[in-house]
């Protein structure tokens, strides 16, 4: 290919003038690939602007997708060559929430790898890619295929203890998950089931990803991922509930204490204090099923105590924070 830089500007300017898709439907390039080239803070298929390019050369037509350099990296290295920004498209990292999900096809296969034309895996990449962790901006075109899940449940079967062979290179996440499965069988697989059933309805659409005021590194994330943690803090903020169980406690006791520790905001700062209480939600984060609605649900607590039960993994239970706060008072 003798194409410059000259012609590959020409394509792009083309590629401005149509627009993606219309670019991408003329040089018969299906939606994405793995490169971008990035120009003028715009990125394009780099693919199918070289395959235009060779459009511009006198008396040539442009490439199709086929006839491109079939060696790995030729578009890009060639599009590096004329001096362009070119980049891949890196798959986003696995989150636990995904490898929850593939961790517990593995288990149900009898902890063996799945191949990349069973239905599961098939089935497992559909879900994955309605999860609401790794915006479509991030996703290249190959993000979670059959391919990729597959070679996932391998990462995850060969860690496991009975497995005789060398393992693939997992990463420490996967030891992670495999781990929690194997000491908490039915919780990992219940929080599996309520994953699996929230992305099918689209419980976790719009939950916002952590709390807004939580800053503190050392907020763990829960073993249970990320979707159930989003729809805990969900939970305990929902404002109507929130208001039903404070009007429920002045009217039973006529002041707002926190569960553990006592603390009384009014008490400590007057009037500027009144009213003010956070509420946790103390059901476990795997359990299934709408539970929204129930006040005995709900724990009143103050800040401090509500930053410390979240404050590291597991969580903390109310009682279990309650002893660690004695324990403190007395030394
Ligand atoms: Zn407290
Ligand atoms: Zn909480």
């Amino acid at each position: 290919m003798q194409i410059t830089r000259a012609e590959v500007l020409a394509a792009i300017a083309e590629y401005d003038a149509l627009g993606r898709e219309t670019f991408l439907s003329r040089y018969g390039f299906d939606d994405a690939t793995s490169y971008l080239l990035h120009h003028a803070e715009e990125r394009y298929e780099a693919a199918a602007v070289l395959a235009a390019a060779h459009g511009y050369l006198p008396d040539r037509s442009a490439l199709r997708a086929s006839e491109l350099p079939s060696r790995k990296n030729a578009v890009e290295l060639h599009l590096r060559r004329l001096r362009f920004d070119v980049r891949r498209l890196k798959s986003p990292s696995w989150e636990r929430d995904e490898v929850i999900l593939a961790c517990d096809l593995v288990r149900q296969n009898g902890w063996h790898w799945l191949s990349a034309d069973d239905q599961r895996v098939q089935e497992l990449s559909e879900l994955l890619q309605l999860m609401p962790l790794h915006p479509a901006e991030v996703r290249g075109p190959k993000f979670r295929n059959v391919n990729g899940v597959a070679r996932k449940t391998a990462d995850i079967a060969t860690q496991h203890p009975d497995y005789r062979g060398k393992p693939t290179k997992g990463g420490a996440l996967d030891r992670e998950v495999l781990a929690d499965f194997l000491k908490r069988p039915e919780e990992m697989q219940t929080a599996a089931n309520t994953i699996r059933a929230g992305l099918q309805s689209g419980m976790f659409e719009g939950l916002a990803a952590s709390p807004d005021d939580i800053e503190d590194t050392a907020i763990a994330e829960a073993s249970e991922g990320r979707l159930l943690e989003r729809r805990h803090y969900a939970r305990e903020r929902n404002p109507k509930l929130r208001k039903r169980k404070i009007d429920a406690a002045l009217k039973e006791r006529g002041r707002l204490q926190c569960e553990v520790c006592d603390f009384d905001f009014e008490a400590a700062y007057c009037e500027r204090g009144r009213g003010y209480i956070e509420c946790h939600h103390v059901v476990p984060l795997h359990t299934s099923g709408e539970t929204t609605n129930r006040l005995q649900d709900l724990v009143l607590i103050c800040a401090n105590c509500h930053r410390m039960i979240h404050r590291g993994t597991p969580w903390l239970t109310p009682d279990e924070l309650r002893l660690l706060v004695r324990r403190g008072w007395k030394s």
